[in-house]
């Protein structure tokens, strides 16, 4: 590394160049094996704002007595000369001075480097990547921190593979250079050089004998207790264990409804883990999340497993693994020439994290940079465009690499999509015995969306332009005279078929009901089918069917064409593996059209019409109205045990509604319902304002806005609020910003102020903050601890209409003769009433309200069943200025004396 250069930072009192000020820099100049520093706090002229001052920890400095900016900038710039300057996000402090007059244009930016250099890491924070350094946020110790950091990287550069030096070499030229980085012997190679086969054969599982119980191996503490100090035992923990182990025993299937705090995940690990190894059998557990999946990867597991001589896989889907032919082949091509600065950046650390991954997935890969999640989009592995067993990377490819493991792992975690995928096409996963569906309750979805269909127009037609594009994937396939006319006549069809495609869009786009919203579901019901004969619409479809059949014939007609020009010779070239998945996917795609419009009692058929005010798209999906006879023949029959588990699976204790979602036989299912470890009744209020408007009132959202506005400066913030629209989230936020904002309450707003899991990162970081959440944040909010006191449902979670699936499936249930509310309505909004409430409780400490802004909950003859499906929290049914008083003293002055509404109440 060069020893020529200047570290800088400086401290500030907000994040815009234009209108913020500096309040203190700090440089450290290294000159061949001497360093040195100057420092200086700034005068901003301005106040300095408490989080900034909170952040640096200048709590009570006076800034007013050091001199500004101008009167120091010559001593800076004498500094600094004319080295290179070096920072970490060098461009934000570089902006700063840039305002002051001091233009710097060489420098190094450790922030970019880190990522390259260190592709795993799960944050670039500096705080992160150097922690023995800090306190952060203090310049002073900030530009010593960049230092070690700076040395971190270089270490980090030279142990890697000579190759991957070369290609960074090529991909990045001077910037390279100026680390003088020298290749280290011995270091492992990058498996982007390892191209090799498959090898052949896994280990089969055997019986392990041992002689640990599941509460025997919780109890040791050479086991459990070995590591992990502060774990505690818990009865409904133990509780749940021994019943896992049961089901194991007794071949059943057991659905377990824990709440948080349960312990719920070592519960059936634990289980899992000794049965599977004693047994020599394999158990396949599946998360919704993948960041349960890594919860129990990276920690649960270890905890469970312990010294065991027990195998584990961890497996995700396809799209998740970076596919070592493509990353190949960008390698190969992009040049200083081809490709910008940001992008070649991106490919670098593409390099340094295939050569150092074990796992090669996207959540190891931690995409950092926009360029980056592109480049993924690039490199992930694919259905269509993978090359399977013959490829020339099928043994080092992460992918193959992951389930080859799963062949000889006791204990596979996957997600609820590979299992369901696993169920449609039973070669996803090896054989496996037992199962465990943890977040249980979202399962039922992912089977449909798995063995339902999606066509997405506006994709299929990029593929054909691609493919059908002179020096696209037909053109690459010429490789001998038989075959050039086969491949013109290909290409002449998909042209073709791109056409009709192109005309099908826009005859959906005219067929779809004009809406206020810019995506519109439309069912092809029996009338809407039958009203088609004879129109443009049948004939479109009929066009298309038959131009997607001929692509299908001439995909398949080429392929064995080659085969007889080329013989084995082609199951080995990557082009032509590429072009053997393409006629398998024509096959099915075709099949799939052919199957799509016309209503069965099995299958409804739909089109959706997104981005409908500026660039409309049709994506044509079918799917089953009823998974649980899929379920019961494609799982429960097919295994000993099953292990359900969630927070929510009962409605207050009955289990019916999740089970015949499920299609779980009567004679095997087992239930436990555990009760909240918490005390729910002395920490959590459900207060219910008695003299609210009718949901359906436009009188509403302003009072829940008035409402708000009076509860949430009271309590400083920390509420979430849950709507069940856009619509009125977007209302809400319109309103309330402009109270809060000045009272200096952020006011944070779904899919309007950025995505759900940003913006639930952004509440937990501010001290004073509202957070409006729509679908996804009724279960996808845990802030643990006071900055989260009150929920607020703007109304009960009762589904939407205008699905067509569901709309399809209440149909069925009335055609039975049995209430379409009762049987599928009703419990669905309890199940998601019950996930709201359960935001707010998060451990055993933490307390707060939740209200209800819905007088459909003491007004209705079903609202009981809402609050009959907590666990217990204390009732308030109040009028509005009570319900006030009440949430603030609980919250605020942390009061414990509650009056609560009897529970046999008149609501009326
Ligand atoms: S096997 Fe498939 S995913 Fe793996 S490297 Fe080859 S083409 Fe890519």
């Amino acid at each position: 590394m060069r020893t020529d250069f200047v570290i800088v930072d400086l401290e500030t009192t907000g994040l815009n160049p234009e209108s913020d000020q500096v309040i203190q820099i700090a440089m450290l100049r290294e000159m061949g094996t001497q360093t040195d520093t100057l420092a200086f706090f700034i005068n901003p002229n301005r106040s300095v704002p408490a989080f900034v001052r909170r952040l640096t920890g200048f709590d009570t400095m006076d800034f007013s007595q050091f001199p500004t900016l101008d009167e120091v900038i010559e001593e800076i710039r004498d500094f600094i000369g004319d080295r290179l300057v070096v920072g970490h996000q060098i461009g934000f402090d570089l902006a700063f001075l840039k305002r002051a007059g001091l233009h710097i244009e060489t420098f190094l930016d450790t922030l970019e480097w880190a990522r390259i250099a260190l592709p795993t890491e799960p944050s670039y924070r500096l705080e992160n990547l150097v922690p023995e350094e800090g306190p952060f946020h203090d310049a002073r110790n900030d530009v010593q921190a960049t230092y070690r950091l700076l040395y971190r990287i270089r270490t980090a550069l030279s142990h890697l593979p000579e190759t991957t030096q070369r290609d960074l070499r090529y991909l990045l030229g001077n910037e390279w250079d100026w680390w003088q980085v020298e290749a280290l012997p011995n270091t492992r190679p990058s498996p982007l050089d390892q191209p090799h086969g498959e090898p052949s054969g896994g280990r089969e599982l055997v019986p392990f004998s041992h002689g640990w119980q599941s509460q025997t191996w919780l109890k040791n503490p050479t086991n459990i207790g070995k590591n992990f100090e502060e774990f505690e035992q818990r009865p409904s923990q133990e509780a749940m264990m021994a019943a896992v182990e049961r089901a194991y025993q007794d071949q059943s299937i057991l659905l377990v409804e824990a709440g948080t705090g349960t312990g719920k995940s070592l519960a059936y690990l634990i289980p899992a883990v000794l049965v599977s190894l004693k047994q020599g059998e394999r158990t396949v557990i599946a998360t919704h999340t993948l960041a349960l999946q890594e919860q129990l990867w990276n920690k649960d597991l270890p905890m469970a497993q312990q010294d065991l001589p027990v195998n584990v896989a961890l497996v995700k889907g396809r799209g998740q693994y970076v596919c070592l032919l493509k990353a190949d082949e960008i390698r190969q091509t992009t040049t200083v020439l081809n490709e910008d600065r940001e992008r070649r950046i991106a490919i670098a650390r593409l390099l340094t994290f295939i050569a150092q991954t074990d796992r090669g997935d996207y959540d190891a890969f931690n995409p950092s940079s926009r360029e980056a999640k592109e480049l993924w989009q690039d490199v992930m592995a694919d259905r269509h465009a993978c090359a399977g067993p013959r490829c020339p990377y099928a043994g080092p490819c992460f992918m193959r690499l992951a389930r080859r493991k799963a062949e000889e792992s006791h204990v596979v975690i996957v997600n609820h999509a590979l299992l369901a995928s696993h169920m449609a096409n039973p070669v996803v996963l090896p054989e496996f015995d037992h199962v465990i569906i943890d977040e249980a309750h979202h399962f039922a979805d992912v089977v449909e969306r798995t063995f339902g269909m999606e066509f997405v127009i506006a994709d299929f037609r990029r593929i054909l332009a691609e493919n059908t594009a002179r020096n696209g994937l037909f053109d690459h396939l010429k490789t001998h005279p038989d075959l050039f006319s086969p491949i013109e006549y290909l290409r002449a069809q998909s042209i073709t078929l791109l056409e009709r495609l192109e005309s099908l869009e826009n005859v959906f786009i005219a067929e779809t009901p004009p809406s206020d919203y810019n995506r519109q579901a439309v069912r092809v019901t029996t009338e809407r089918f039958e009203s088609w004969q004879g129109t443009q619409v049948e004939k479109t479809m009929a066009l298309t069917r038959e131009a997607m059949a001929n692509v299908a014939q001439a995909s398949r007609d080429i392929w064995s064409a080659a085969e007889a020009i080329f013989g084995d010779v082609i199951k080995n070239d990557p082009t032509w593996l590429r072009f053997e998945k393409w006629a398998d996917d024509m096959s099915s795609y075709s099949l799939h059209l052919d199957q799509w419009g016309p209503p069965t009692s099995q299958q409804v058929s739909w089109w959706e019409a997104t981005h409908l005010d500026t660039n409309p798209q049709i994506t044509l999906r079918f799917g089953p109205v009823d998974v649980a006879p899929l379920v019961h023949d494609t799982l429960w029959n097919q295994i000993k045990t099953g292990v359900l588990t969630s927070a929510t699976l009962s409605v207050a204790g009955d289990f019916d509604y999740m089970a015949r979602s499920l299609g779980i036989p009567k004679e095997r299912m087992r239930t436990m319902r555990l009760p909240s470890p918490f005390n729910v009744r002395a920490n959590s209020v459900l207060a219910i304002p008695s003299d609210i408007p009718d949901v359906n009132s436009a009188e509403h959202l302003k009072e829940l806005a008035e409402f708000l506005i009076e509860v949430v400066p009271r309590i400083n913030g920390r509420t979430l609020v849950l709507t069940t629209s856009h619509k009125s989230l977007r209302v809400l936020a319109d309103k309330l910003r402009p109270v809060l904002d000045p009272l200096g309450i952020v006011t944070l707003a779904q899919g309007i102020d950025g995505p759900s899991v940003r913006l639930v990162d952004q509440f937990k970081q501010s001290s004073r903050a509202i957070l409006l959440g729509a679908a996804g944040l009724w279960e996808g909010v845990d802030v643990p601890g006071a900055d989260l006191s009150l929920v607020v449902m703007a109304r009960l979670p009762f589904a939407a209409p205008g699905d067509p699936l569901e709309e399809a499936r209440l149909e069925r249930i009335a055609q039975r003769g049995q209430s379409a509310f009762y049987q599928r309505t009703l419990p669905q909004a309890i199940l998601r009433f019950q996930q709201g409430f359960g935001r707010l409780l998060r451990t055993k400490n933490d307390r707060g309200a939740v209200v209800v802004y819905d007088p459909r909950i003491i007004r209705s003859r079903y609202g009981a069943k809402f609050i009959q499906a907590l666990a217990g929290p204390t009732i308030v049914v109040q009028p509005t200025h009570h319900v006030r008083q009440v949430i603030h003293d609980f919250i605020v002055k942390g009061g414990h004396d509650v009056d609560e509404t009897p529970t046999n109440f008149n609501y009326e």
